[in-house]
C-alpha cells in the first residue's frame, strides 16, 4: 500500500508547466477598414510570432468572424472614425459571450507633440484591454503581441485547463475534498457528497472542526496525522469518518498539502475511498461497532525544501462527512479495476461490469439496490435459499440437510458394499416384445396416460417393470432405429440395467426408475417439449431416466459421506450417487457388446449422446435443485412470457420468437434438466393412491437409513425420519412446499400439465387434512 510519489515544492512549478502544456498558439483578429502599413505590420508580427491571423473590414464581419473563431486577441483600428467608431466595435464584440477573456487592443494615433497624454479610461470603459500607439514597425507590433500572449492569454489558457481538470474531479469515482490552509472546506466533488451523504452546500465554507467526527479512530491517530502533515508530509492511511447519517465509514485517505507562492501551504487535498479488506468487503460500521487497532496503517511522505514552520494542519481535515450510498462508487471502482486486469472474462465478470456501469448513471437508491445484487452475485451459493432455523420446520430442515448436503463428513471406516441382490435366474428370463404376456401387454396400452398404474405393472412383471415398460416406450420413440441397434440388444440392455437396481430398496428400486421413465416419456410427448427438443435429446432423456438411479444403495449422499463409503471417497463427497449412477450406466453398457446399445453409432454422436445423458443424470442431484429451477424460469419461462405479453403483431412471429428461445442449445439443456428433475420427483403429482404408496416407500427408506445410522453410531442426517416418531403427512407437506410447488408451477407454465397440477393440489390437501387430524401415518385411522 506504500506509495513513493512525493510532493515537493517543485510540484507547484510542475503544475504550472502542466497547465502550459494545454496552451495553443493564440489567434488574432485584425479589424482594419483599409489595408495600410499599420495593418501590414500586425499581419507580419503575427506571422513572426506564429499566431494565426484574420482580418475583418467592417464591424459586422468582425463580430461574425470572432463568433466563428473565438480569437484570444483582437486589434481594432482606432485611428480614424471615418469608417467605424472603434469604441462601438469594441462594445459589439464585448456583447458576445465568448469575448469574456479576449484581449482587445485599440490602435490609437500618435498624439501631437503639444497635446496632453489622453486618458485611457474611455477606451477601458468601451471594453478595450490595452492601448497601442500607432507604430508600423513590425517589431513594435510583435513585441506588443507577445507581451499580451505571455500575460493575459496564458492565464486564460490556464483557466481553461483548470476547467477540464475540474470536470475530471466532478466525475471521478474517488471522493475529493479541498480545504484551505485554515481548514475551511473549499470544494467537495459529487463522489464525496455521495460517500458521506452531505450536499456540498452543507459543507463549503464550514470549518472542519464544526463537523461531527467518528469516535472509532485510535486515540492517537489524529495526532499522528497532524504531526505528519505539520511537517509538510503527505499522509495516507485508514481512517474512520462519520457520515451525515451518523454511521461510520472506514476509508482509505490520502491527504496532500498544496504549495502556493513562497512555498506556503495554501490548500489540502484529501482523496478518499472506502477501505476494502482482503475479502473485498467495504467496511461500513454501525454506530455500535468498535474499531480495533490493526485497522490502522499510516504513512507519511516527505515534502522536501518547504517552509513548514507555521503551517500546522489539523487532522480534522480528514474527518469526512458523507453519504449512505456512495461507498458504491469506490468499491465499484476497485472491483472494476480488478476485473479489468483479467485477460479472460467469465460471464459473471461481464455481469458485474454491466451492473457497475449501470450504477454509474443510477439514482442512489437504485445504485444501492444494485450493490446488494453485486454482493449476492459474488457468493458461490447463488441458488440455495437461506434455510429456516431448525425450530421453524424440522421436516424441511431434515429433508434439505439430508438431500441437499453431503453430510458431516465424519469418516467412520464403514464402507459401502454393493448390494448384489438380483438373482441370476431373474436375469435369464427371456423377454421379447412378442413374448410379453397378454395381461402385461394390455396394461402397457395405457402407458401414454399420466394415471398409468406403475404398481400394477410392478406386480404383474414380478418387480421387473423397467424392462417391459422400457421396451414399450423405447420402441414407441424409435430408439432402436435411432441407435441402429437390434431389439435384442435393447432388451438385453434393459435387463442388465434393471438388474442393477436394488429390489431390496423400498423406494430406489427399478419401479422408481420405471416410474421416472414413464413420466419422462409423458413429458416428451407434450407439444411444447416435443417442439423444443430433437430426437437425440429424446433418446438421451429416455436413457437417462432409465439409468438415473442405477445401483442406488437406498442411502442418501449425506449418509455415504458420513460413513466414508468407497463411493464417497471415489467421488470426493461430491454428487456421489449421481456420479456413480452415470458412470456405472456407461460401464455396464459398453462392457458387453450383447447389451451395448451404443455400439453402432458413430463416435461423435456417441459423445453428444453421452454428454446429454450424463448432464441429465447429474441434474437429479438435489444440491443444485434451485439452480436448475431458477435458470429454467429466468432463461425460458420469463422471456417466453415477455414475448406473450408484448405480442401485438401476428401470432406466427410470436411463436417464432418463443421457438427461438426454446431451441437454443443452452436452453434445450435447461429444458432437459428440468424435464428429468420433474420426472424424478413427480410422485406427489400422481393419482392419490400412487402418491401415498411412494410417500410410504421413501419414508421407509429414510427410516431404514436412520435405523442404520443409529446402529452404526453415525450422525443421524434426518432425525425427523425416525419410524417411531415421524409424521409422514408433515414430511410430505414440507417436501411439496420446499421442492415441488415452485418447480411444477414452472414446468406446468412451460409444458401445460393441468392434470398433474390437479393431482398435486388434491394430494397436498390430503396430507394437510391428515396433519390437521394429527395423524402421522399414511392414511387416516379406520373409523372406529
Ligand atoms: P432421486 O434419488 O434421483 O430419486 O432424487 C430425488 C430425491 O427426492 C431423492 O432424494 C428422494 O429421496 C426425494 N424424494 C422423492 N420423492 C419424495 C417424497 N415424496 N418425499 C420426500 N422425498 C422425496
Ligand atoms: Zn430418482
Amino acid at each position: 500500500m506504500c506509495r513513493t510519489n512525493e510532493t515537493d515544492p517543485r510540484a507547484n512549478s510542475e503544475v504550472q508547466d502542466f497547465l502550459l502544456q494545454w496552451r495553443n498558439d493564440p489567434t488574432v483578429l485584425l479589424v482594419f477598414a483599409k489595408e495600410d502599413s499599420q495593418s501590414d505590420a500586425f499581419w507580419w508580427a503575427c506571422d513572426r510570432a506564429g499566431f494565426r491571423c484574420n482580418i475583418a473590414r467592417t464591424p459586422e464581419s468582425a463580430v461574425e468572424c470572432f463568433l466563428d473563431k473565438h480569437h484570444e486577441i483582437i486589434v481594432i483600428d482606432g485611428r480614424h472614425s471615418r469608417y467605424f467608431e472603434p469604441e462601438a466595435v469594441c462594445r459589439m464584440v464585448r456583447a458576445t459571450k465568448p469575448s469574456e477573456n479576449t484581449v482587445i487592443l485599440a490602435v490609437v494615433p500618435q498624439k501631437p507633440p503639444d497635446q496632453e497624454e489622453p486618458s485611457v479610461l474611455p477606451l477601458l470603459c468601451a471594453g478595450f484591454s490595452r492601448r497601442f500607439v500607432e507604430n508600423s514597425s513590425v517589431s513594435a507590433c510583435y513585441n506588443e503581441l507577445i507581451q499580451i500572449e505571455h500575460g493575459e492569454v496564458r492565464c486564460q489558457f490556464k483557466l481553461r485547463a483548470c476547467n477540464s481538470i475540474f470536470t475530471a474531479l466532478e466525475h471521478c469515482q474517488e471522493a475529493v475534498e479541498i480545504t484551505s490552509e485554515d481548514h475551511i472546506i473549499q470544494y467537495v466533488n459529487p463522489a464525496f457528497e455521495r460517500m458521506m451523504g452531505y450536499h456540498k452546500g452543507e459543507l463549503i465554507g464550514k470549518e472542519l472542526t464544526e463537523l461531527p467526527k467518528s469516535d472509532k479512530n485510535r486515540a492517537d491517530l489524529l495526532d499522528t496525522i497532524n504531526t505528519c502533515i505539520k511537517k509538510g508530509k503527505e499522509w495516507q492511511g485508514i481512517y474512520f469518518a462519520r457520515k451525515k447519517s451518523g454511521d461510520s465509514i472506514q476509508q482509505h485517505v490520502k491527504i496532500t498539502p498544496v504549495i502556493g507562492q513562497g512555498g506556503k501551504i495554501r490548500h489540502f487535498v484529501a482523496i478518499k475511498k472506502p477501505h476494502i479488506d482482503n475479502n473485498n468487503q467495504v467496511h461500513k460500521f454501525n454506530k455500535e461497532e468498535r474499531c480495533s487497532g490493526e485497522h490502522f496503517q499510516s504513512e507519511c511522505h516527505s515534502l522536501r525544501h518547504r517552509d513548514r514552520r507555521k503551517d500546522s494542519v489539523d487532522a480534522r481535515s480528514l474527518s469526512s462527512r458523507g453519504s449512505d450510498a456512495p461507498s458504491l462508487q469506490n468499491r465499484r471502482y476497485s472491483s472494476v479495476a480488478r476485473i479489468h486486469s483479467m485477460t479472460i472474462e467469465a460471464p459473471i465478470t461481464k455481469v458485474i461490469n454491466i451492473i457497475n456501469a449501470a450504477q454509474e448513471s443510477s439514482p442512489v437508491t437504485v445504485a444501492e439496490a444494485l450493490d446488494r445484487v453485486l454482493e449476492i452475485l459474488r457468493t458461490t451459493e447463488l441458488y440455495s435459499p437461506q434455510l429456516a432455523s431448525k425450530e421453524d420446520d424440522p421436516h424441511t430442515n431434515d429433508l434439505v440437510g439430508g438431500l441437499m448436503s453431503d453430510g458431516l463428513r465424519r469418516l467412520s471406516g464403514n464402507e459401502y458394499v454393493f448390494c448384489k441382490n438380483m438373482s441370476q435366474s431373474q436375469l435369464a428370463i427371456p423377454v421379447t416384445l412378442n413374448d410379453v404376456p397378454p395381461s402385461i401387454a394390455e396394461m402397457l396400452n395405457d402407458e401414454e396416460c399420466w394415471e398409468f398404474n406403475i404398481l400394477d405393472l410392478e406386480a404383474a412383471t414380478h418387480k421387473r417393470p423397467l424392462t417391459y415398460l422400457g421396451l414399450k416406450i423405447f420402441t414407441s420413440f424409435g430408439v432402436c432405429e435411432f441407435l441402429n441397434c437390434s431389439e435384442a440388444t435393447l432388451r438385453s440392455w434393459l435387463q442388465l440395467i434393471e438388474a442393477s437396481y436394488h429390489s431390496s430398496n423400498s423406494y430406489h428400486n427399478s419401479t422408481h426408475a420405471a416410474d421416472v421413465l414413464h413420466a419422462t416419456a409423458y413429458f416428451l410427448r407434450k407439444e411444447r417439449v416435443k417442439s423444443s427438443l430433437d430426437q437425440l435429446d429424446e433418446v438421451a432423456a429416455l436413457i437417462a431416466a432409465t439409468v438415473h438411479d442405477v445401483d442406488h444403495p437406498g442411502r442418501t449422499n449425506s449418509f455415504l459421506c458420513n460413513a466414508g463409503s468407497e463411493l464417497a471417497i471415489l467421488y470426493n463427497d461430491t454428487a456421489v450417487l449421481e456420479s456413480h449412477h452415470a458412470a456405472l450406466a456407461f460401464q455396464l453398457t459398453v462392457r458387453d457388446s450383447k447389451s451395448n446399445i451404443f455400439k453402432n453409432i458413430d463416435r461423435n454422436q456417441f459423445r453428444t449422446l453421452r454428454q446429454a445423458i450424463i448432464d441429465m443424470v447429474l441434474a437429479t442431484e438435489m444440491t443444485r435443485h434451485f439452480e436448475h429451477v431458477s435458470k429454467f424460469v429466468n432463461s425460458i419461462n420469463k422471456p417466453m412470457a415477455a414475448i406473450e405479453e408484448t405480442s401485438t403483431s401476428s401470432v406466427n412471429s410470436d411463436c417464432e420468437g418463443q421457438a427461438n428461445i426454446r431451441n437454443s442449445p443452452e436452453n434445450r439443456l435447461l429444458i432437459k434438466r428440468m424435464l428429468i428433475k420433474c420426472a424424478d420427483v413427480a410422485n406427489p403429482c400422481r393419482p392419490l393412491e400412487l402418491c401415498i404408496e411412494w410417500a410410504g416407500r421413501i419414508s421407509e427408506e429414510y427410516f431404514a437409513q436412520t435405523d442404520e445410522e443409529k446402529r452404526q453410531g453415525l450422525p443421524v442426517v434426518m432425525p425427523v425420519f425416525d419410524r417411531n416418531t415421524c409424521s409422514v403427512p408433515k414430511s410430505q407437506i414440507s417436501f411439496i412446499d420446499y421442492f415441488i410447488t415452485d418447480m411444477f408451477d414452472a414446468w406446468d407454465a412451460f409444458a401445460s400439465l393441468p392434470g398433474l397440477m390437479e393431482h398435486l393440489s388434491e394430494n397436498y390437501k390430503y396430507w394437510k387434512n391428515l396433519d390437521e387430524m394429527k395423524c402421522k401415518s399414511l392414511r387416516p385411522p379406520p373409523p372406529s
